[in-house]
């Protein structure tokens, strides 16, 4: 792969991505590790921020997400980045918090224990510090300081124009953020819902505190939570405050005590930040040779933390296919199967949302609402299912039906060199597991040896599998647990991974 280090009218790269954000970088390592050519243009000088540094800059990542790292051999070095081993979190719903002691696993079969068994924290700097290192390191050229404000799709390539320069690449994908600049430029449709409430996070100190209640409050006008130092509020004002504003010590302490309902004093405001339950999804994640992932597909209220592992999602299911089409190996309608996949989750994310939105409304159905989710969430069957949904382990393609485990994430099946599944996907392959090296099932796979890896024999197989064909993303295009033949791992193989 090659990277260019000039302004590049002439060079035209596989894929030019706008932004450098969690999304931006992840996928531009998934499609560096394919070795194509990828250029990173990202508005902002500097990485630094401090909404990216701990407290307000951490976010809850789920089992989905902590998968996706470890089958790129990168949840060790985030961990390391973070400086802190990888606590379990629970989570909350609108502000709700899941008992992990209540939360019953035993019904997740195929979810083996291993190091990404479970949901943890990481701030954003140290998410990006690692990816754009990764990146980096396979080639990545990454041009801070470069907002992209223009592009023209030709039709067989676009042109991205950014800081007066403009740069070729046969396909862009807009990783911009929620106000994306690229979903605007290419003119995507971005129906949804408009705000209920301003919510903000931030770092305080109160000179009266016996003034607040501890934890979470739910109000006549809203709800906050009082933590030592930190405060977040949700003020139901229809979204009213100008988020382009600077959110000042007065405006905050005004919030507060609105929301709160008493004459609590701020002596100071350390950082704060605000957003909303604005919710829109475009309508199609594709259009010509633009594509968009993370936020600038879908924009939703923070509760409950879903953004980034929705973001980290679409990067990994998009990156392979997008390798194969730009390497002109992919089945036809693959690169459409990224649609497909995701837009489904992107609803599921805002109506999670919005959901938590309701039950937060400072009315008496909002009371109803809490008493009922209280009391479910309180509940082992309630907690599991809370579980399910936050974590990522409810996560299910539809792939078209058979064995139970297609379309689900693939279980980290360890071998007998101590070797385990997601190892073997790091190189980005697809693998095929021939859990008893003893089926003629590698002649089947013959024709995909340079998108399939065949790794047989040995494995530690509780779960009764005879054979598994996953996907680059680490998802179960094929499975059996009968003794198979060749011709039952063919269809799937030339679905997914079309023909050499
Ligand atoms: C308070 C808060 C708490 C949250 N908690 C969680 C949580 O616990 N768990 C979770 O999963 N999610 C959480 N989220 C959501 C999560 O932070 C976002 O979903 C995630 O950051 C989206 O990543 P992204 O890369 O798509 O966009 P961004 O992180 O917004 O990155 C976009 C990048 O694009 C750049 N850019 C913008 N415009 C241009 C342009 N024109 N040209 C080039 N570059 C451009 C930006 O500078 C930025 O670097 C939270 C969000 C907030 C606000």
């Amino acid at each position: 792969m090659t990277s260019s280090s000039s302004s590049s009218s002439s060079c035209l790269h596989d894929v030019v991505i706008a932004g450098a954000g969690p999304v931006g970088l992840f996928l531009a390592c998934e499609l560096a590790l394919a070795k194509l050519d990828v250029l990173v243009l990202e508005r902002a000088e500097s990485p630094e921020a401090p909404l990216k540094a701990p407290p307000l800059g951490t976010r809850g990542l789920s089992i989905a997400t902590a998968e996706a790292l470890h089958r790129r051999g990168l949840l060790d070095e985030l961990s390391m980045a973070t400086g802190a081993p990888r606590q379990p979190r629970a989570g909350h719903f609108a502000g709700i918090a899941i008992d992990a002691a209540r939360i019953d696993r035993s019904g997740w079969k195929y979810h083996l224990p291993n190091p990404a068994s479970n949901p943890f924290a990481a701030d954003m700097g140290s998410v990006e510090s690692v990816l754009a290192a990764r990146a980096v390191a396979l080639g990545v050229d990454i041009r801070r300081g470069h907002a992209v404000t223009g592009i023209d799709d030709h039709g067989d390539e676009v042109a991205v124009h950014a800081n007066g320069l403009s740069f070729r690449a046969k396909w862009l994908v807009g990783c911009d953020g929620g106000r994306s600049a690229v979903r605007k430029l290419a003119d995507f449709e971005f129906p949804g819902t408009e705000p209920e409430f301003t919510a903000y996070s931030a770092l305080v100190d109160i000179a009266d505190p016996e003034k607040l209640r501890p934890g979470r409050n739910a109000t006549p006008a809203g709800f906050y939570m009082n933590e030592p130092g930190r405060l977040a509020i949700a003020d139901f004002d229809g979204g009213a405050f100008d988020r382009s504003e600077a959110i000042t010590p007065e405006h905050l302490q005004a919030v507060l005590r609105r929301v709160s309902g008493t004459d609590v004093t701020l002596s100071s405001v350390h950082l704060a930040t605000s957003f909303t339950d604005r919710a829109r999804l475009v309508t199609t994640y594709r259009k010509g040779r633009v594509l968009l992932a993370g936020d600038a597909a879908h924009i939703h209220s923070a509760l409950g933390g879903q953004g980034l592992n929705a973001g980290l999602g679409d990067a990994m299911n998009l990156g392979w296919k997008l390798a194969a089409t730009v390497r002109g190996n992919a089945p036809a309608g693959l690169l459409d199967t990224y649609h497909a996949e995701r837009h489904p989750v992107g609803e599921w994310l805002l109506d999670w949302t919005r959901a938590q939105a309701a039950v937060m409304r400072p009315d008496a159905h909002g009371r109803a609402l809490e008493g009922i989710v209280r009391g479910l969430a309180d509940t082992p069957g309630g907690a599991t299912w809370f579980a399910e949904q936050l974590w990522g382990v409810s996560l299910h393609y539809d792939l078209g039906g058979g064995h139970p485990l297609v379309g689900r994430s693939a279980p980290d099946v360890e071998f007998a060199d101590g070797s385990r599944l997601a190892f073997h996907l790091r190189a980005g392959a697809g693998v095929l597991v021939d859990f008893d090296g003893s089926q003629p099932l590698r002649q089947a796979i013959a024709d995909w040896s340079d998108s399939i890896r065949y790794v047989a024999g040995g494995a530690t197989n509780e779960l009764g599998l005879t054979a598994l064909l996953v996907r680059p993303d680490g998802f179960v295009a094929w499975a059996s647990d009968t003794a198979a033949a060749p011709g039952d791992v063919e269809p799937a193989a030339t679905r997914w991974f079309g023909l050499q």
